[in-house]
């Protein structure tokens, strides 16, 4: 057994996407390396309707993994395959653009206009950057929960945990995705196989992890009232820790608890090349791919 070393933790940026959502940024658009197979992630938490009604209307995806959580709040989603549909509280939805799809995502908010998920982009490696595409929705009465003697609860979204197996299945990076709660003062290893990189972001309360080069761990402070300017956070910190080789991480919950997800998967190793919701392996490729969608064959007809 050894410990993972933090290599960094950091907090999630505000920024603006789609038609005008403000969000925040865990990781994404600056090394495509650095938490290979994942390229992106996006915290959408918001307590406004107007910083995200406007949602992410139709645009395209090719060559990667799309992977919605949704906390509390709804979206409503539609795609040129013709799907239609909405994500409610728990639910998941697993898009495999591949080849290429177009595709719109609206967030409705719940009744107190709060609008809580997260986004996870996902690499695909060049053997599969051109499959057809696909969707597994996930309703959240179908992620298993494990919840231990100690009060942890541990929702198996995909990979396998504590015996558990999540529901989503036959995705290429092999990812493991884990939404963890720990009552206060509550400490706990989990074990991460070595060959998936991993990282970790707490969005609720705080946590000790336990660093290789202290063991004891580093507490997280907790989001300090006011220091958002535009987003009212009701939920704690907004922390991403990236962790190192190893095959275990240990964590102590803090005072109030913590809420995390835990995330790791296979690392790719391949040359990336990415412009905006495409993401390929070569610069011809990206052409390609815009020629593609100029003259309208971005959408392959389906079999
Ligand atoms: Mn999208």
């Amino acid at each position: 057994m050894s410990l993972r070393p933090i290599l960094e933790t950091r907090r999630a940026i505000p920024a603006m996407e789609g038609a005008g959502v403000k969000l925040h940024r865990v990781f994404g658009f600056q090394d495509p390396t650095e938490l290979d197979p994942f390229l992106m992630m996006d915290d959408f938490r918001n307590e406004r309707p107007e910083d995200y009604i406007r949602g992410f209307p139709w645009h395209p995806h090719r060559g990667i993994e799309t992977i919605t959580y949704v906390l509390s709040g709804t979206v409503e989603h539609g795609d040129s395959l013709g799907n239609t549909g909405t994500l409610g509280g728990g639910d998941v939805q697993w898009m495999t653009a591949g080849s290429g799809i177009l595709h719109q995502e609206m967030p409705k908010g719940n009744a107190q206009g709060q609008m809580h998920g997260f986004q996870l982009w996902g690499n695909l490696p060049s053997s599969q950057k051109m499959t057809a595409p696909r969707y597994q929705d996930v309703k959240g009465s179908d992620i298993p929960e494990v919840i231990d003697d100690d009060g942890t609860r541990v929702k198996v979204i995909t990979g396998e945990f504590w015996g558990k197996r999540g529901p989503v299945d036959g995705i290429a990076a092999d990812p493991q995705y884990l939404d963890i709660a720990m009552p206060a003062g509550v400490k706990k290893t989990f074990r991460i196989d070595t060959y998936r990189r991993a990282f970790a972001y707490v969005f609720d309360g705080a946590a000790a992890f336990a660093d290789a080069s202290q063991p004891s761990g580093v507490l997280l402070e907790k989001e300090v009232a006011g220091q958002e300017v535009n987003i009212r956070d009701l939920s704690g910190n907004r922390t991403l820790i990236r962790f190192g080789s190893g095959d275990e991480v240990t964590v102590q919950a803090g005072p109030d608890g913590v809420r995390f997800l835990l995330i790791s998967g296979a690392p790719i190793n391949e040359p990336v090349a990415w412009h905006g919701p495409i993401v390929m392996n070569t610069q011809q490729e990206l052409m390609q791919a815009m020629r593609d969608l100029r003259n309208g064959s971005f959408i392959k007809p389906q079999h």
